[in-house]
C-alpha cells in the first residue's frame, strides 16, 4: 500500500512539474536577467520589460501542449506499466492542462496577458506627455503596483507578476514558490488608503 501511494505521489508530483519546466528555468540564468534589477528590486518599464512580459506569457502557454506528453506516458503507463505512477502522472497533467483551457475561456486567469503590456506601454505614453506625474517621471513596476520612483505616485494598481528573474529565496524554497504561484503576483493589490 504505501509502495502504492508513494508511487502514485511521484507520479502526481511529474505530472505537475514537467509540463512547467520550461516555465520554471528557462529565463532564469543570470545572463537573461542581465538588464534587470535583482528579484524582488522594482523593475523599471522600459521596451525590455515588455519583451520579457510577452515572453513569460508564451511560456505560461506552453504548457497547455507541454503537458500532453506526460499525459501519454501517464496513460501508457496506466495501460502496461505502473499503473499508480501513469494515473498519478496523469491526472496532474490532465489537471494542469484544464486548468490551461479553462483560461482559454476566462483569459483573465492568465497571469501576464496582452492587455497587461498594454497598461505598461499607457502608462510609458502618459509619463513621456504632458500627464506625467511629475517633473521627471521614473515609472517603475513594484511588487503590488506600478509608481514613479521619483514622486511615489501610483500609476496603474497592477500587481506585479513573476518576471522570471531568479529569486533570492534558497533553493527548495524558490522552486515551491515558482511551482504554487504558476507565473502570478504573489502579493494581492491592497486598496490604496484615500488621499487628501
Ligand atoms: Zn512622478
Amino acid at each position: 500500500m504505501l509502495a502504492f501511494i508513494s508511487r502514485f505521489g511521484v507520479g502526481l508530483a511529474l505530472g505537475h512539474v514537467l509540463p512547467r519546466l520550461p516555465m520554471l528555468v528557462v529565463t532564469r540564468g543570470k545572463a537573461a536577467n542581465a538588464r534587470f534589477a535583482p528579484h524582488p528590486a522594482p523593475v523599471h518599464l522600459e521596451p525590455h520589460l515588455t519583451a520579457r512580459l510577452l515572453l513569460m506569457r508564451r511560456l505560461w502557454w506552453l504548457v497547455l501542449p507541454a503537458s500532453l506528453i506526460p499525459m501519454a506516458f501517464g496513460a501508457a503507463s496506466l495501460v502496461s506499466g505502473n499503473a499508480a505512477f501513469g494515473f498519478g502522472l496523469w491526472i496532474a497533467s490532465g489537471w494542469t492542462a484544464l486548468h490551461r483551457l479553462l483560461a482559454l475561456v476566462k483569459l483573465d486567469v492568465a497571469p501576464v496577458r496582452l492587455e497587461t503590456a498594454q497598461r505598461l506601454q499607457a502608462v510609458m505614453d502618459r509619463c513621456a506627455g504632458d500627464e506625467a506625474c511629475c517633473a521627471h517621471p521614473v515609472p517603475v513596476w513594484e511588487s503590488e503596483a506600478v509608481r514613479c520612483a521619483a514622486c511615489r505616485s501610483m500609476l496603474d494598481p497592477m500587481p506585479r507578476p513573476d518576471l522570471g528573474r531568479p529569486r533570492s529565496d534558497p533553493w527548495p524554497v524558490r522552486f515551491l514558490r515558482l511551482w504554487v504561484a504558476d507565473g502570478h503576483a504573489m502579493l494581492l493589490a491592497e486598496p490604496r488608503p484615500p488621499t487628501g
